[in-house]
């Protein structure tokens, strides 16, 4: 009963016209839609990625990370957020830390804290040390350190690159080439070369004049020598003195000091008589100091030649009353009490001749500057690098450090001036004036002092300028300013 009943419901419905119109339809329609989805990749392109098959999804997150971003990959992108898929959490990212050393501190250790094999850390140890040696790292010292970190499991996974300041204006680099490999490099800021100037009136002590005016230690050490042969600084210096100084300053870009240059000027008004120095160097390289005219500075001996010009005569030369022997006796030099370690100069150009321990004198160094005249230096702490017999030293150069070796009772310089063999009293020798400046080398130096008078000229109208806007410093009389 029930098959028959079928049976005769299906021919019933296939002899029905409106069923076969419906279905023929509906076959075509889906003809069609199949033609439309094999020849149009627009509609390919529209299947939703949640369909995709996994291994699809992580090529395309592989791609994202570290395929260029080209047109392709910012469409990519496009599809992506258009369809508003969330981003599985990447188990990798990059991490920049800043790690302040501290002391006990090794490259080593700190890269095996962080996690890296001791084998990992030992290649960027000898990186490293092709260029800069890590022990000399120090306390306090930053180093930025670049890292690929694993987040799931915490951990490093390698390190890209490490930075760190040597000096001012100078980095190590060290930068991961590939697994095994790194490559240091230092990199240096480009510095620019910027002129300053100071004036001001002494009221006491001239470094402390200076100093007030922002003059750097090292340019003030240099202009008291420039000026060591002609003027004792501890007797010539009155309240009301005056000085004036263009000096070069070598600046990186961001206007922090790297070192101090040269001084271009220096000039010193002591009571009614003012004393220019302009430096000059000639075409064989030599630098010296002269005045306006091209007259070289009265060059003689140095009276004092030692770093710390307010030392004393603790024993002058001549006759005196020995405290060792206890009896009157002709001290052959002049005594300069000053603290151990203060430097010594060699007071003029010269060949050493003499540098060696030497029974009362202690260490003893004797310069011959030229057919008359020599220089002797007792008692000293130690030597400078370098100084032996048969080196040829400069006037000014640091020879050694004060102490009191041999026979003293303290601390103090024993210098004397040997003329024709025999000795001296210092502070007696007359001034030798070295080269003056002719020909070519005189034209030239003319140019430069106009250079320098308009420049300096130009720094005063600043400072002027500076002043008058500050109400409030009208009483300071000094100035001190810089033209790049
Ligand atoms: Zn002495």
């Amino acid at each position: 009963m029930q098959k028959n009943y079928i049976k005769k419901h299906i021919a019933a419905t296939l002899k029905n016209k409106h069923y076969w119109i419906t279905f023929c339809s509906t076959f075509v329609v889906a003809f069609i839609a199949m033609l439309i989805i094999f020849n149009n990749t627009e509609v390919n392109a529209s299947v939703s990625p949640t369909d995709m098959p996994i291994e699809n999804i992580e090529n395309e997150i592989y791609s994202e990370d570290f395929s260029e971003p080209d047109n392709d990959f910012i469409a990519d992108d496009e599809f992506w957020s258009d369809n508003q898929v969330i981003e599985p959490t990447p188990d990798e990212e990059t991490r920049e830390n800043t790690i302040v050393l501290e002391s006990g501190d090794t490259l080593l250790n700190i890269l095996t804290n962080l996690g890296m094999q001791y084998s990992d850390a030992n290649n960027i140890f000898l990186a490293t040390k092709k260029v800069y040696d890590p022990r000399n790292l120090k306390a306090g010292q930053e180093l930025q350190i670049s890292m690929q970190w694993n987040i799931p499991e915490n951990k490093l996974i390698s390190i890209n690159s490490i930075s760190t300041e040597i000096q001012k204006g100078e980095r190590v680099i060290v930068e991961k080439i590939d697994n095994d490999n790194y490559l240091a490099k230092i990199e240096k800021d480009e510095l620019i070369q910027e002129l300053n100037s100071a004036t001001g009136i002494i009221n006491g002590n001239l470094s402390n004049a200076m100093s007030s005016q922002n003059v750097p230690a090292s340019i003030i050490a240099n202009f008291i020598n420039i000026f060591s042969y002609s003027v004792d600084f501890r007797r010539d210096i009155k309240k009301g003195d005056q000085f004036e100084i263009i000096y070069e300053n070598y600046i990186t870009p961001n206007g922090e000091i790297i070192k101090n240059g040269e001084v271009i000027f220096a000039s010193l008004t002591l009571g009614k008589n003012k004393i220019e120095l302009y430096r000059f160097e000639d075409n064989n390289g030599n630098a010296d100091y002269y005045d306006k005219k091209g007259f070289a500075m009265k060059k003689t001996l140095s009276r004092k030649p030692m770093s710390f010009q307010n030392a004393r005569i603790s024993s002058p030369f001549g006759r005196r009353f020995h405290p060792i022997y206890k009896q009157y006796k002709i001290h052959w030099g002049i005594d300069y009490a000053a603290p151990k370690n203060t430097l010594i100069y060699a007071a003029g150009d010269g060949v050493v001749q003499v540098a060696k321990y030497n029974g009362g004198y202690g260490n003893y160094i004797k310069i011959r500057h030229n057919s008359e005249y020599s220089t002797a230096y007792g008692h000293m702490q130690k030597f400078a690098k370098g100084i032996r017999p048969g080196v040829r030293v400069k006037q000014g150069q640091v020879i050694g450090y004060v102490g009191s070796t041999g026979r003293s009772t303290g601390p103090h310089l024993h210098y004397e001036v040997i003329h024709n063999g025999k000795r001296v009293n210092p502070l007696k020798v007359k001034a030798s004036a070295s080269e003056n400046l002719r020909g070519k080398n005189l034209e030239t130096f003319k140019k430069q002092v106009a250079k320098i008078d308009s420049t300096y000229q130009k720094m005063l109208a600043q400072n002027n300028a500076h002043t008058n806007d500050k109400l409030a410093s009208l009483n300071d009389n000094n100035h001190s300013s810089n033209i790049n």
